[in-house]
């Protein structure tokens, strides 16, 4: 099995800049051999890790990882861990699976923010790294505001709590007169990504489990019973591995035509001054969602790096998991369109980082998840939710590999087959003419 592409991330992780220096790793330059090799140190390779090391106390068990810890999707996202599923897939976030798929989803979803915030406290991350907060969903036209209440309506179906909010309170929140509805919703978690899957990388490290940075396996192969994965500069045989990821499954021969590679967008404004704070005004901390699906995320932070604005928009398909630099200059467009629509009082302010990343998604909305050949398992896709779903999907990876049955495995296994993409350049332009309707139809949501 050659690997055939490599990761590719475009512009800097940001939330990893605002930390001090990181933990220095090494790049794997030995022949090890382990009882259990995991491939991908984001959301599912480390909690597949700490799963295994929970599981099996005196095995060996090492982690590659292409790129550095929180340099990658896991350090370069919004950092929603959320619960109620939505379908990044629909326009909307009331077209959600029907309702016992929706209900397994939720228990998923969960089950990951359990085993996070589980860390969070063995590990002792403080409320920066990882906190309860909710999230609200954020409407600023008719359009969205229907959508909100299409949401409310589906979240009344599952009997789950959630908070209308008026234009009044959404100003009181966020400073900005912008938003005329907000639905809170108070089950999601919310992270620094960076900070957080750092700081678990370096919690999980032990003598019987390494990590080594900067070692994307190149080629993975069978021989006498055990995978062998070969590196630039060296190999691991273990007799299981975990592949983590996410859409780079396909690079290693598996899933063709079925993983929708598609990058999202964000840019950071720099550190906002003690009088620009003050003319914002609004709560220090708040986290939003946009009510129309590919309308603009939006997160105010106030912590290591000072107080910064974060949005994310624009989600571009691109088959062969590659963006360059002058897709992250147009998109800059869209953001500081967006940003100054919603901070006309801060319009002065300039974004310090702006940055993109890959999201895998399907067709039907399915994660690749098992054994995908014998001692070769598979905790991939995560269909642009993988902070949640990562994690659980590592998790119960680690427990599926380990002969270990669950209740969850069951809401995991309950997945139907990724649906077949159309054959290239069909699928390209197809999908991204959808989501240029999409972003059209989202009008001043995005
Ligand atoms: C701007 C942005 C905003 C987002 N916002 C959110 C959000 O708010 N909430 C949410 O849930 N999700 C969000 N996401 C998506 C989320 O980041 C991903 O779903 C999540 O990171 C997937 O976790 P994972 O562990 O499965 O894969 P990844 O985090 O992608 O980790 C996979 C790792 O595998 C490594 N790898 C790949 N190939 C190889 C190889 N050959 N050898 C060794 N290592 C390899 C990669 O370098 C990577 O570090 C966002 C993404 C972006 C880009």
């Amino acid at each position: 099995m050659q690997v055939t592409c490599f990761p590719c991330d475009p512009g800097p992780a940001a939330w990893n800049k605002l930390l001090p220096p990181a933990t220095a790793r090494a790049m794997l330059d030995a022949h090890l051999t382990a009882d259990w090799l995991i491939i991908g140190a984001g959301f599912a390779g480390l909690s597949a890790a700490r799963r295994l090391a929970q599981l099996h106390k005196s095995d060996r068990i090492v982690l590659l990882e292409a790129s550095q810890i929180a340099e990658g999707p896991a350090g370069r996202n919004s950092g929603f861990m959320i619960d109620v599923p939505h379908d990044l897939t629909a326009s909307d976030y009331a077209s959600v699976p029907e309702s016992d798929k929706g209900q397994g989803e939720i228990r998923l979803n969960r089950a990951g923010i359990h085993f996070a915030l589980e860390a969070a406290a063995e590990f002792a991350m403080d409320k920066e790294s990882i906190t309860q907060s909710g999230k609200i969903n954020g409407a600023m036209s008719a359009r969205g505001v229907a959508h909100n209440a299409a949401y409310a309506k589906y979240l009344d179906t599952l009997d789950e709590p959630y908070q209308l909010l008026d234009a009044d309170a959404m100003h009181k929140i966020t400073g900005t007169s912008c938003y005329v509805d907000g639905l809170y919703s108070p089950g999601t978690v919310m992270i620094q990504p960076a900070k957080y899957i750092r700081q678990l990388a370096d919690a999980i490290e032990s003598p019987l489990l390494s990590l080594f940075e900067q070692s994307a396996v190149q080629g993975l192969e069978k021989r006498n019973g055990s995978w062998c994965a070969r590196t630039q500069h060296g190999s691991v045989t273990a007799a299981k591995v975990i592949l983590c990821v996410n859409g780079h499954l396909e690079s290693f021969g598996f899933s063709q035509r079925k993983l929708m590679h598609v990058f999202t967008y964000a840019s950071m404004t720099r550190a906002l001054t003690s009088a620009e704070i003050d003319t914002l005004g609004g709560e220090p901390q708040w986290a939003l969602t946009p009510a129309d699906a590919l309308g603009t995320t939006v997160r105010r932070i106030s912590g290591t790096g000072g107080d910064r604005i974060i949005v994310r928009n624009r989600a571009t398909f691109d088959a062969n998991l590659k963006v360059d630099q002058k897709r992250i200059d147009d998109v800059a467009v869209n953001h500081d369109r967006s940003y100054q629509a919603r901070f006309p009082k801060l319009r002065h302010v300039e974004m310090e980082y702006r940055w993109g990343g890959r999201l895998c998604l399907t067709r039907n909305n399915v994660s690749v998840f098992g054994q995908i050949e014998e001692g070769l398992f598979s905790a991939c896709c995560q269909n642009g939710l993988g902070t949640a779903k990562g994690t659980v999907s590592g998790m119960l990876a680690a427990e599926l590999a380990s002969g270990i049955p669950s209740a969850l495995l069951v809401d995991q296994f309950a997945d139907d087959e990724p649906k077949k993409l159309p054959m290239e350049p069909l699928a390209s332009v197809a999908a991204n003419a959808l989501l240029r309707w999409g972003e059209f139809r989202a009008g001043k949501e995005l």
